[in-house]
């Protein structure tokens, strides 16, 4: 697991707090639900200026969508560079689309989009260009670092902990959507920060 590791499954809302007045009022809300990260290329709140940095972002453009501008379920917590290159188009839904597996990030900061989805996202933020690129690269070697040398530092950068070591699940039948094998990725630890491993297991 790296700070670059996408969620294994995709997000479930915990959250859906409704009434505010404007789309600013949901931060609070969106900051947790999204553990202070951009959704889209997993910028972390810890790694630079909050303010101005992280947009609340409308999922579905409210120029096309304007019933949805109060919408929980269409708001987003994204980096301003991630927001800026999304703009007011539609893309696939990143709570979905950007999960373990079917996108991937290398040790050398490249960025792998593994279904038709994660490679459209990827192409139309520019995940893949040499500045996100430099940036995931840089920062794989800071929390490397840091994870090796300084815990304290570490932990206090809010990056993630050390997982306990997880196994790929028993073949589960009912777990399988209907119709096709479903490729279960678990993207656990099974070796020390910061090498990831993906184990996967493909249920039948
Ligand atoms: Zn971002």
């Amino acid at each position: 697991m790296t700070p670059f590791t996408y969620s294994p499954e995709p997000h479930v809302r915990r959250h859906g707090p409704q009434g505010y007045a404007d789309a600013a009022s949901y931060r609070p809300w969106l900051r947790d639900e999204f553990t202070f990260r951009c959704v889209y290329c997993l910028f972390r709140e810890q790694w630079g200026r909050l303010r101005g940095t992280f947009d609340v972002e409308h999922f579905r453009p409210i120029a096309s969508q304007p019933g949805d501008r109060l919408s929980y379920d269409n708001l987003l917590y994204g980096c301003t560079a991630c927001n800026t290159g999304k703009g007011k188009q539609l893309v696939p839904d990143p709570l979905t689309a950007l999960v373990c597996g079917d996108v991937w990030v290398n040790e050398d900061g490249t960025i792998e989009g593994r279904t038709r989805q994660a490679r459209r996202l990827i192409r139309v933020l520019g995940l893949d260009d040499r500045e996100y690129t430099e940036f995931r690269l840089v920062w794989l070697e800071i929390v490397g670092l840091a994870a090796r040398e300084d815990p304290e530092l570490y932990r206090a950068d809010g990056l993630p902990q050390r997982p306990a070591e997880r196994r790929p699940p028993a073949p589960a039948r009912r777990q399988q959507p209907a119709g096709r094998n479903r490729a279960v990725v678990l993207c656990a630890k099974a070796e020390g920060y910061p090498a990831g491993n993906v184990l996967t297991a493909t249920l039948t």
